[in-house]
């Protein structure tokens, strides 16, 4: 079958009435079949007024099945026409209609992928079945409305004196799930990016930004405008192939479920972005990864798609490696690979080490495994793995093999044979065993140096080395089989400057294939041994490391004299996994977090370390100490905020610390209440609107601020983050009759959307101990009546969020004996036949929760 031709109309004039709760959608569709051949479209509406297949009304009650139209014995060549009611969404899944708390305006956008475009549009919902798409839309006259086309036409409806139709421009072939509409009373800013082609050609696209009226303030469109010129400037260059969808528009929405959507011509971002409050450098970072990300997609993914969503990866690796490359090469921050080995790789560490991890190319069976695999794997080990590829072929080899891609397959669909080929001509190499070995297991090595010390050695620096062998371990947490993979990297040996009190400096590297589960490193023997050898030194493989004794006490002595800043991360890396792996007492991170932080000049490492520690303060410590360790690290964030340098992103950094460590412990209440009532002044800390809700936040969990006080301080702040400031803060409050409260709005209730429920889970889980053992039972009774009734997102908000998680270890008891891990068991064993989706993420939650236990018991 063969989809040629969508013009769709969508009559959104009457969206900012609260009580209307759906729009009509009409749906032309041109297609080919085998003659007589059966089909069906995708169509998740609120009710099909007609379908008219080859000019011929069908029976509804025959055609209409569900979310499903049936198109019997068709011709070669085909016409279909659906008319319905679609729904506006509040859960970000389809046309998702926010009202501003603000001002009352009411913004629409859509959002589709895997496969929600059936909740705007009847069609053919799978990405292989690309076609050429026309949007009309009818909407209030003073409302901004694009799609991914130009605006082609613009005319007031008649009859209705207050409403417009726009006519957009028809696109090239594209998938459904990259169609896009945004309509409502947004602010827009233009400008223009044009290039000079190698035929000599002028390449002109205009640009747009949109967020909405009440943001305008605080968005920065020369910042955004002046990275969206350097991202096209790069990749049109680097891929060699033009731009392909005309204009480049970007949305900031609110919201929204992820960070942002790649649709052609008219990328969405989360508003989250529009940074209202003071944001440190790493978030904006963040947000110009992103935006290259984004970038990068239009034409991997959107140009080139992927048959179907077993090779997601194919896209979402691709893009997060440019994305990277892109801040890396085109903006003025230095730290891009460092933030990807920081943030990225760990999300992908902690995804590959659940029972529930998958190869990277993975086996989707349906929609739901679809959705839920937009996950570390997919991302980020696709993007370490690309990474490490890129350092195995060379990076040129990959570009031309990039390139001569997107030529063969512009605007069709393919599958990794089809990269692969590419790559292979391109570079002359055999990539069948890379691919068998890093796309097709699942599961991370573990890299550790051994040191085999001289005779009479001692472990000490300076001593010779005999020998050193690389171990490779690596279990495939699926199989529980060994996979040794291929690594190309370095060791990196790295001594004190000057005696043992100056800087620790590289001195050397090796460069070296890892084969098998035991290497002889080359080179090293006979030498002195080094205050630091780092194994994967630069972060070139993907891999966990554990660092040898010596290294180990180095980095716990002295990791604020490493000088390299991606050194630094890899070490606070290795730490952290040790930790999460219980071979050493979580509170030895925390101290570590607690001496070598204030040094730490990278922002993004600061503010990932000080998440760590908390982490480590409320999950891996033991009950026991936990009060001990805490208050430590209140304490050090409570100086720390005092002698920062006024006003730099490290004193935002502990201040946050402050408010998020007080939710627990009320030791610093005081400071809390003087900071928001300006009593306490730190000279250049701005205690704005999101700082101030975190400190009510904290002072909610305590007891220790009324409803009233939210109340007002909600009044202060109408924004929607205010809103979901003041959501969390009350739902914090440490009240069984509030607890109940939460949980009947966010379970029971379908009243809230995708961020309130986010904010009320949050507020509802900030709880004493023992608080929420009322709620285990109920969760459990609750999960698969959850998933059926709610969709995808809101359940998996539900389950995810509402986990018991926070459980301590009972003197005496053995982790895997702990009840609500039991309990968990009790309950995958009696629903071996729930939802697949469902049963991952109550197995991933296990994990993580046996995985704190199992930290809370190393041996003290
Ligand atoms: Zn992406």
């Amino acid at each position: 079958m063969t989809t040629h031709r969508y013009d769709i109309s969508l009559d959104v004039r009457h969206a900012a009435d609260p009580a209307v709760d759906g729009y009509t959608s009409r749906t032309f569709i041109a297609f080919s079949a085998v003659p007589g051949a059966d089909t069906f479209l995708d169509f998740i509406h609120g009710g099909v007024h007609s379908v008219f297949l080859n000019g011929e009304e069908l029976d509804l009650g025959f055609a209409v099945d569900g979310d499903r139209i049936q198109l019997r014995n068709l011709a070669a060549d085909n016409e279909v026409i659906v008319t319905g009611t679609a729904l506006y969404s509040r859960s970000g899944e389809g046309m998702h209609r926010f009202f501003d708390p603000a001002d009352g305006k009411c913004y629409l956008y859509t959002q589709y992928e895997p496969a929600d475009a059936r909740r705007v549009f009847a069609n053919f919902e799978q990405p292989e079945l690309k076609a050429e798409f026309t949007f009309h839309v009818a909407a209030p006259s003073d409302w901004h409305v694009a799609s991914n086309g130009a605006e082609s036409g613009r005319a007031p409806l008649a009859g209705d004196p207050d409403a417009s139709t726009w006519d957009f421009a028809t696109t090239k072939r594209m998938s459904t799930y990259i169609t896009s509409i945004l309509a409502g009373p947004y602010f827009r800013a233009e400008d223009n990016w044009s290039t000079v082609l190698d035929d000599g050609a002028r390449l002109e696209v205009p640009l747009a930004l949109y967020c909405r009226a009440s943001l305008a303030e605080s968005f920065d469109a020369p910042e955004l405008f002046a990275l969206t010129k350097a991202g096209l400037d790069f990749f049109n260059r680097l891929f060699d192939f033009p731009y392909p969808w005309g204009k480049y528009e970007q949305a900031f929405v609110p919201e929204y479920n992820l960070g942002a959507m790649e649709n052609p011509g008219l990328v969405t971002f989360t508003e989250k972005y529009v940074f209202t409050s003071r944001a440190t450098d790493a978030q904006y970072e963040a947000r110009a990864n992103t935006l290259m990300h984004e970038m990068a997609h239009m034409w991997f993914g959107d140009l080139v798609t992927m048959r179907w969503w077993d090779d997601l990866w194919l896209k979402e690796s691709f893009a997060d490696f440019m994305g990277t490359l892109g801040v890396d090469r085109a903006t003025s921050w230095e730290s891009a690979w460092v933030s990807f080995a920081n943030k990225r790789k760990a999300w992908a560490y902690l995804q590959d080490q659940l029972p529930t991890t998958h190869p990277i190319v993975a086996d989707i069976p349906d929609l739901e495994a679809a959705k839920q695999n937009f996950d570390g794997i997919t991302y980020a080990k696709g993007a370490s793995v690309l990474k490490q590829l890129v350092a195995y072929v060379g990076f040129e080899a990959f570009i031309n093999g990039s390139r001569q891609y997107f030529r063969e397959h512009a605007f069709g669909n393919t599958s990794l044979a089809d990269l692969l080929g590419a790559l292979e001509t391109a570079s002359g190499r055999d990539l069948g065993s890379w691919s068998r070995q890093w796309l097709q297991t699942s599961g991370i090595s573990t890299l550790s140096a051994e040191i085999t010390d001289g005779p009479g050695g001692t472990g000490s620096i300076g001593e010779i080395m005999e020998s050193v062998l690389l171990r490779q371990d690596s279990v495939d947490p699926a199989t529980g089989r060994q996979e040794h993979r291929p690594h190309r990297l370095k060791l990196g040996l790295y001594d004190y400057d000057d005696g043992d009190s100056g800087a620790l400096r590289r001195t050397d590297s090796l460069e070296l294939d890892v084969d098998g589960p035991l290497t002889a490193v080359p080179g090293l023997a006979g030498r002195p041994r080094p205050a630091l050898l780092l194994v994967n030194d630069e972060d070139l493989s993907y891999a966990k490391v554990r660092l040898d004794g010596r290294s180990e006490a180095t980095a716990r002595e002295a990791l604020d004299r490493i000088d390299d800043p991606m050194a630094r991360a890899l070490c606070w890396t290795a730490l952290w996994d040790s930790a999460r792996d219980a071979e050493t007492p979580a509170e030895l991170y925390v101290a570590a977090v607690e001496r070598f932080a204030p040094a730490e000049s990278g922002i993004g490492v600061l503010l990932n370390i000080l998440g760590n520690a908390a982490t480590a303060v409320e999950r891996y410590v033991p009950a026991a100490q936990r009060d001990t360790v805490r208050s430590g690290l209140l304490n050090t964030a409570a100086a720390r905020l005092r002698d920062s340098v006024p006003g730099s992103d490290q004193q935002l950094a502990w201040v946050r610390t402050l408010a998020g460590v007080s939710r627990h412990d009320g030791g610093r209440l005081g400071l809390l209440r003087g900071l928001l009532s300006g009593t306490e002044d730190v000279a250049g800390l701005a205690v704005d609107a999101e700082l101030r809700w975190s400190l009510w936040q904290a002072l909610a969990a305590n007891g220790a601020a009324t409803p009233a006080e939210l109340e007002a301080e909600l009044a202060r702040d109408t924004t929607a983050s205010g809103r979901e400031g003041h959501a969390l803060a009350s739902a914090a409050r440490p009240d069984a009759a509030v607890k109940a409260e939460a949980w009947q709005a966010a379970v029971e209730s379908t009243a809230l959307s995708n961020e309130i429920l986010g904010a009320t889970i949050a507020g509802f889980m900030t709880a004493p101990s023992g608080m929420l053992d009322a709620y285990i039972e109920p969760y459990f009774d609750c999960l698969e009546r959850v998933w059926r009734e709610r969709s995808i997102e809101i359940a998996g908000r539900i389950v995810r969020g509402l986990f018991p998680a926070g459980q301590d270890l009972p003197e005496g008891t053995a982790p895997e004996e702990h009840p609500v891990l039991l309990r968990t068991d009790a309950w995958l064993t009696g629903h071996a036949d729930a939802p697949r989706a469902l049963r991952r993420i109550v197995l991933e939650q296990r994990d993580h929760l046996l995985r704190a236990l199992r930290a809370q018991a190393v041996p003290r």
